[in-house]
């Protein structure tokens, strides 16, 4: 069972060689053998081995499934009928939604086994998941230097990515507003996909931006993503800006990648040779390097932090004490029952996105800060359709500047420097296009290090197609073997 990836996992259900019983089992005792990774903060053992055992039915039926049997994480965003749903927050706590959100239904429609709801940073905001009120993910990998300090798994989604590394699902579910799929999987040596925004319905996901937030699978393996996106994606009418079904173009070889110059400033020297080895794979498989101008990729970050705190502002409104969620009993009025609800329930990182998306919307600042960030999404969407995608396939970048850190790492005090962080992959949600990150190497220091690819609207497949020629080339799978990895005994 060691290291099941979803193909291969169905396989080996399919051929009788495994049931799914077993199979939820040998990851529910993982779960708990690994209790300090911390990936779960709720782990939903009995719903998911009778679930279990519906799909061995299913298939003693003769019945095919996509996702048939495969155990998987969900990230603690999306809300799940009957199982309590915290969005990593004191706020939620207690929140246990009355209805199913339309991803994890569309995963447990295609069979797959929900063993649990990773955890996050608090309303998916950070990079790190050490603002989960639930406490730290940690990864499972640890530096050469520096065996025995907890590295984070990174964020928002760390609890997926690091079940998923671990070994603690088979694949995970995440959202991602900037980042925060992509980001977690670079640090955990994973396939992380933000598809296009619209192609996955939005219902029942807490919502952060809402003009940014995509939900994406997270997996070991590129195949294994195809193979989840295709059963999350799709029109739901319960999401007004999800798309009706889109014919995805069909990979055209040979592929241009764009290299951006912006791109490349001020990267740290390991991330160059990372990319200069990602050209040479890609230029082995007959693809095309061009060079190209981003140039209004330089205001991508301000205009991020403007654009989802602003969002977040309105959308973290309804946390009012009231109506759901957790309510502060130390109050003598109704104000003061609202500030204290607020105060007590909502942690840092938190309020100071409040904080600062309820400046820049306010009436003196609306124009300043709110407008003026709209009008240069405007450009940055531009500056993509006419500087990258009528002449290439797709842009590569670095995902994070940084591999997996320790909790003590400046960078974790300093919530601009970590904001910082977020320059290779904002911009993609800004422009609403799909991004995905590969593993493309190890780090001098033993990290897994994961490299992105930008494409256009609804190109998903030709995303999957050279992330699959890095994927080949860069034999992560092989190379993560002799990583410190301290879940690895799979027995
Ligand atoms: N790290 C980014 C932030 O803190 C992205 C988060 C996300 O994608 N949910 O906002």
């Amino acid at each position: 069972m060691k290291d099941f990836t979803i193909k291969s996992a169905k396989e080996a259900l399919l051929n009788r060689k495994i049931s799914a019983v077993e199979l939820t089992k040998y990851y529910i005792d993982r779960i708990n053998k690994y209790k300090e990774i911390n990936a779960y903060i709720t782990v939903t053992a009995e719903q998911a081995i009778e679930s279990a055992k519906e799909a061995d039915k299913k298939i003693a039926e003769g019945k095919d499934l996509p996702m048939l049997g495969i155990p998987i994480g969900m990230k603690d965003l999306f809300c799940t009928n009957g199982v309590l749903t915290t969005a990593g927050s004191r706020m939620l706590s207690n929140f246990i939604p009355t209805y199913e959100s339309t991803i994890s239904k569309r995963l447990k429609d295609a069979g797959a086994i929900m063993l649990g709801k990773t955890n996050m940073d608090e309303f998916a905001m950070g990079s790190s998941t050490l603002t989960s009120y639930y406490g730290p993910t940690w990864n499972c990998y640890r530096k050469k230097s520096a065996p025995d300090v907890k590295l984070v798994p990174g964020g928002s989604s760390g609890g997926s990515a690091a079940a998923v590394a671990a070994d603690l699902a088979i694949a995970a579910i995440g959202s991602d507003t900037g980042g925060s799929i992509r980001q977690p999987s670079s640090l955990c040596g994973l396939v992380g996909i933000k598809p296009t925004y619209g192609m996955c319905s939005r219902y029942g996901m807490i919502a952060f931006g809402s003009s940014l937030d995509q939900a994406g699978p997270m997996c070991k393996t590129v195949d294994d993503a195809e193979i989840m996106l295709d059963v999350m994606a799709g029109f739901d009418e319960k999401d007004s800006t999800s798309r009706h079904a889109v014919q995805t173009p069909t990979p055209k070889k040979p592929f241009k990648i764009g290299i951006a110059k912006q791109y490349m400033e001020g990267i740290p020297e390991y991330g160059k040779h990372m990319l200069n080895e990602a050209i040479k794979w890609l230029e082995a498989s007959d693809c095309q390097i061009v060079e190209i101008d981003l140039p209004m990729t330089k205001y991508a970050l301000p205009v991020y932090y403007i654009i989802a705190p602003a969002e977040a502002s309105s959308n973290l409104g309804r946390y009012d004490g009231v109506r759901f969620g957790y309510r502060s009993s130390n109050a003598e009025n109704l104000s003061e029952m609202y500030i204290n609800s607020r105060s007590e329930g909502f942690g840092e990182e938190v309020k100071r996105r409040i904080l600062t998306g309820t400046f820049v919307l306010s009436s003196g600042y609306y124009d300043a800060y709110y407008n003026r960030a709209l009008k240069i999404r405007k450009l940055i969407m531009e500056d993509f359709a006419n500087n990258a995608f009528i002449k290439v396939d797709a842009v590569l970048s670095m995902t994070s500047p940084i591999p997996a850190f320790a909790p003590n790492d400046p960078v974790v005090n300093d919530p601009v420097a970590m904001y910082l962080c977020d320059v290779f992959t904002v911009t993609v949600n800004i422009a609403g296009l799909p991004g995905i990150s590969v593993p493309a190497g190890v780090s001098d220091d033993g990290l897994p290090i994961g490299i992105q690819l930008i494409g256009n609207h609804w190109h998903e497949k030709t995303l999957f197609a050279i992330a699959k020629i890095i994927e080949d080339s860069a034999n992560f799978q092989t190379k993560k073997k002799s990583l410190i990895n301290v879940c690895a005994d799979f027995d």
